[in-house]
């Protein structure tokens, strides 16, 4: 049997990828399964996502602990979750980078490809949507799946819901990230993060909020757990901000679904970008252009 385990961030399209994967096995006539694990998370939280690919019946349910492919579609994820936690052997990892392999700290040394995903999202579908690019370096990471099967899955799949177009621009950005994938051997020193815990427990929480009491089949999630999650970390662009252009309408503070535009006493604005996912609404209903989406890591 084969598993795989995606990493990805709300809204990215892990599950996609792993129904689709299950789908280009079955074209090729195995046995495939593909599930997601979510949190009580929002869009740019950490979500998993698994799949399972056999020539015989899965009986097996559980999430995949131990997979024999590894696929992160977000590298900013190995400063937070432990992603190579469990990776066989053998296995292989897939990682969304700009970086060559041997320059990527996964915590294990494994086989890995690694390609730009977010790129070439970007020039062929104009949306950092990684999920079928991903599917193509899968592709050439392992043979456990053929490439035409990928794409065919990805016109199915794409196409049903998107049209035929959608469909096959996607099948084509996963064939680009065939091509430009790089493979090599990523470096094992970074030591595997432990996930931090909820805050506050239960011992720490304010008089007069109750929650349950931790037993041992379970655990109590104290208010402020959202914090620790830094959305903003995943963003493909970020807002700059102009004051000088700014009328303090505060349309852009009322529109921000993270909440992470603040305003000072003097009434300029300020940007958290710990939390910003880069949606680009506050951008787009300023009256005054007072706000430029812009990529991160790009010059200015
Ligand atoms: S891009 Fe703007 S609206 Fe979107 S999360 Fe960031 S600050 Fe908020
Ligand atoms: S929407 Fe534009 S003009 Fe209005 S407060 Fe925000 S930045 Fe300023």
């Amino acid at each position: 049997m084969y598993e795989i385990r995606f990493h990805g961030r709300g809204g990215q399209g892990a599950v996609m990828a792993a129904q689709t994967i299950a789908e280009a096995a079955i074209l090729e006539g195995k046995q495939a399964q593909a599930f997601p694990f979510f949190g009580a998370e929002r869009r740019g939280a950490p979500v998993m996502a698994f799949a399972r690919i056999d020539d015989k019946r899965i009986c097996d349910r559980t999430q995949v602990s131990e997979p024999d492919m590894l696929v992160v579609m977000d590298e900013s994820l190995l400063d937070i979750e432990p992603v190579a936690s469990g990776l066989k052997k053998g296995g292989c990892a897939v990682v969304n980078s700009s970086l060559a392999p041997s320059d990527i700290d996964l915590g294990v040394v494994t086989r890995c490809v690694s390609v730009d995903a977010t790129s070439i999202a970007l020039e062929m579908l104009r949306a950092p949507i990684v999920n079928t690019s991903i599917l193509g370096a899968m592709a050439r990471a392992d043979d456990f799946v053929k490439l035409e099967s990928i794409q065919q899955a990805i016109m199915n799949r794409f196409g049903e819901k998107l049209g035929e177009k959608a469909g096959r621009l996607n099948a084509e950005a996963a064939k680009a990230a065939y091509d430009r994938s790089r493979e090599g051997t990523c470096r094992g020193e970074r030591k595997v993060q432990k996930k931090n815990a909820w805050l506050p427990t239960w011992q720490e929480t304010p008089p007069g909020v109750a929650l349950p009491k931790t037993t041992k089949a379970g655990m109590a999630v104290g208010p402020g757990s959202m914090t620790q999650n830094l959305t903003g970390s995943w963003g493909v662009s970020s807002p700059v901000y102009d004051d000088s252009k700014c009328i303090k309408c505060q349309r852009c503070w009322f529109i921000c679904p993270e909440g992470c535009i603040r305003r000072s006493e003097d009434g300029v604005l300020q940007f958290d970008i710990r939390y910003c996912k880069g949606c680009g609404l506050c951008a787009k209903v300023c009256p005054k252009d007072a706000i430029q989406m812009k990529r991160k890591g790009a010059k200015a």
